[in-house]
């Protein structure tokens, strides 16, 4: 699979989540998000892909990413004895 998000989350999820958890704003869009994708060396189209999946699981700002995405993918982690 080499779908931009499953990359995404298994290669710089924690770097990703690391850095969005620094932001200490949200100006309520993933601008942060798209950012921080953008110096992990995203392209656009991957963004936008990353992006859209987010919107699917809640993620509609940078502060809701880190609510219902990180939180979802850390319990996911978590069940599968991951974390
Ligand atoms: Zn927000």
């Amino acid at each position: 699979m080499n779908k931009p998000v499953d990359k995404l989350l298994r290669n710089d999820w924690d770097e990703f989540t690391d850095k969005l958890g620094k932001l200490q704003t949200c100006n309520h869009t993933l601008d942060g998000s798209k950012a921080i994708l953008e110096q992990l060396g995203y392209r656009n189209t991957e963004v936008g892909e990353i992006c859209r999946w987010f919107e699917l699981n809640g993620g509609y700002c940078d502060c809701e990413v880190i609510l219902n995405v990180v939180m979802r993918e850390h319990l996911r982690g978590l069940e599968q004895g991951k974390g």
